[in-house]
């Protein structure tokens, strides 16, 4: 009958809503990401069909067929969880199950998560708006590099934060994009690796070293003066606490 399109959080089961936690304990089947915590995944009743649709590297259940099977398995159940990590909305392709569920008369509901794209950096002491600081963020998807027709380096000297999912593997290239923009190269900035979990680790750099940086996927980078807060000495925006 339902689809609700649920937002796991970042992290573990600390990191799911109550309203996302209640669905998965009457939920009949959860439909699943790979980003999604064994925690979490833990909560789905014994007695409930556990399909897992992430998207490992070269094998990808493809979209239409994600959107194919939320559809039948809607005709079958009456409590359809969708559980995705983080925001279902944040680059969690959310929208388009969204649009097509509604197309064929299923009941949809959004459960918003806790999105990495501001968890991430909150957990490490870095806020993506602080006044006189950020006036906004923006959160940006790095998986290609930066689009060039977007000019991120005005932004962020303009006191924008760029918040920048899925970029540790293009991170030269994006670091070359923004100082090539005209972003100063000593700009601060934080990777955050899998935020939430037993295995966070904050690495805090500036942009011309962003390229050298030995971090791994998952993990959120954080672009702008505000990186440079929370570290270990908060509120300072002094350049030698940087590697
Ligand atoms: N819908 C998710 C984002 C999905 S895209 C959300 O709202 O958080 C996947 C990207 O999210 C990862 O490549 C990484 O950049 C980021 N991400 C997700 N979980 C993370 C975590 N625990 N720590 C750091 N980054 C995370």
């Amino acid at each position: 009958m339902t689809v609700y399109l649920v937002g796991a959080g970042p992290g573990g089961v600390d990191t799911l809503t109550m309203r996302g936690f209640r669905l998965l304990e009457r939920a009949e089947v959860v439909v699943h990401d790979r980003l999604v915590a064994q925690d979490v995944l833990a909560l789905i009743p014994s007695g409930a069909e556990r399909i897992d649709v992430g998207k490992h590297k070269g094998m990808a259940a493809s979209q239409g067929l994600i959107n194919a099977l939320l559809v039948s398995l809607a005709k079958r159940h009456d409590c359809v969880v969708r559980l995705k990590g983080g925001d279902p909305f944040v680059f969690g392709r959310g929208g388009e199950e969204l649009i097509v569920l509604r197309e064929a008369g299923v009941p949809v509901e959004i459960v918003p998560g806790v999105t990495s794209a501001i968890a991430a950096p909150a957990v490490a002491g870095i806020p993506v708006t602080h006044r006189g600081i950020a006036c906004g963020a923006v959160i940006v998807t790095g998986h290609a590099g930066l689009d060039p027709e977007i000019d991120f380096a005005e932004l962020c000297r303009r006191g924008m934060t760029l918040v920048i999912l899925m970029g540790v593997e293009q991170r030269e290239t994006i670091a070359r994009h923004l100082i090539s923009g005209g972003l100063a190269a000593h700009t601060p900035l934080a990777v955050i690796e899998r935020a939430c979990t037993p295995g966070q680790h904050v690495v805090r750099a500036k942009l011309e070293g962003l390229a050298s940086l030995d971090v791994t996927s998952p993990a959120v980078i954080v672009i702008g003066a505000v990186a440079a807060l929370g570290g270990a000495t908060l509120g300072a925006l002094a350049d030698n606490q940087f590697v």
